[in-house]
């Protein structure tokens, strides 16, 4: 069975003699940072000279440092730069800095799974990934209240790479919520899996079809979007109080049956076939050399993909009903700041 932890499994004095360098003042590094410092550790953010978070940082009353100073000052350092470039960053900041005995620390595990950052063998590896974008874990330390988040460590050089990454994350509220041990290769694979075939990819590509088949059929934009995309999160929202049966409870027994009845027929055994496709591009590793390649190339496709995503005309559409509509007006500002995965 999965091993959870809480508070009271941790105890954050075990980083009483660290500093901790948080590398990135991003979605994440400024969360880890402002609550391992409220937490009482001892943190400094690495971001280069002219970096445009560097104000930031400061503002919140961190102290600032390169990215390479800081892990010279630092013995437990954490990686939250964007994961395309964590490997030049390591490569360049991190690695000539790095001293036996410290920690090196990712939220996501796709770096070292994938071979792309192969650390020594004196250091500890380990990872705390918060299952959440880092907006919310900054907004619930505060509330306090946690974020659930996965542990995994990956070298045990010191033997005490478990007791310091589970600190870590009681540091940061995780284990308010629950942490969950992983490895490595579950983490990066599932994660990727999980954000293109179901969460990001799979939902926009229904939202997509949904919206474009009662179009093409003469159906009004507004309708189309309001039953295919806006009424997606009070479903969405069903579901995460109560799972997929919390939902089928509080809709109508009509919705119930159509959906029952008809959910198989639109995402068939061919959807799962593709699913299992997917799955193994990622294991194989396929993605990730081609999401390299991509980055080495300037990106090409990627910027070709996201232009056509916002020239949808579902985007227009949503746009105009989310200004006309009070519905949007509370929640714009969390979207803004909020990279949601
Ligand atoms: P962000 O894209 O938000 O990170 C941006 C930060 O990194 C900025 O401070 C930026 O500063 C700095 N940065 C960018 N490039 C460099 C560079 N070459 N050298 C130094 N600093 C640089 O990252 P995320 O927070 O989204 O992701 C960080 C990690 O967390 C990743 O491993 C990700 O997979 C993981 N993760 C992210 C989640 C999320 O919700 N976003 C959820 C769970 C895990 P500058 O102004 O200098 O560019
Ligand atoms: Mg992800
Ligand atoms: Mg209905």
């Amino acid at each position: 069975t999965t091993e959870i932890y809480y508070d009271d499994d941790a105890d954050v004095s075990t980083l009483d003699n660290d500093t901790v360098a948080v590398l990135g003042y991003g979605s994440q590094g400024h969360a880890h940072a402002q609550n391992l410092h409220e937490s009482g550790v001892d943190v400094v953010v690495g971001l280069r000279e002219d970096s445009s978070s560097r104000s930031a940082a400061e503002a919140d009353g961190l102290t600032v440092e390169t990215p390479a100073d800081a892990v010279s000052q630092a013995s437990y350092v954490s990686v939250l730069v964007p994961d395309t470039v964590q490997s030049a960053v390591y490569e360049n900041a991190i690695e000539p800095n790095l001293e036996a005995g410290d920690t090196l620390q990712f939220a996501h595990g796709l770096n070292i799974h994938y071979g792309q950052i192969q650390p020594p063998k004196d250091i500890d590896v380990t990872m705390v990934a918060p299952k959440s974008p880092g907006h919310l874990v900054r907004r619930n330390y505060e509330n306090d209240e946690g974020t659930p988040g996965l542990l995994a460590i990956d070298q045990d050089a010191t033997g005490d790479a478990h007791d310091r990454a589970l600190a870590y994350a009681k540091a940061i509220g995780c284990a308010r919520a629950g942490v969950i041990e992983t490895d490595f290769q579950e983490e990066v694979e599932s994660d990727l899996f999980g954000e293109q075939a179901v969460l990001c990819g799979g939902v926009t590509a229904l939202v997509k079809h949904g919206y474009e088949t009662l179009v093409d059929a003469g159906y009004s934009p507004e309708i189309a979007y309001f039953e295919c995309l806006n009424e997606l999160k009070l479903i969405v929202d069903l579901m995460y109080e109560g799972g997929n049966g919390g939902m089928w409870d509080s809709v109508s027994d009509t919705a119930e049956y159509g959906g029952l009845t008809r959910g198989e027929r639109i995402l068939d055994d061919s959807v799962r076939e593709n699913m299992e496709e997917v799955l193994e591009e990622v294991q194989n590793g396929e993605f990730t050399r081609e999401w390299i390649l991509e980055n080495q190339a300037g990106r090409p496709s990627y910027n070709q993909l996201r232009q056509a995503e916002k020239d949808h005309e579902i985007e227009e559409v949503g746009e105009r009903l989310r200004d006309l509509f009070a519905w949007a007006d509370e929640e714009s500002s969390e979207s803004e700041s909020e990279k949601a995965e």
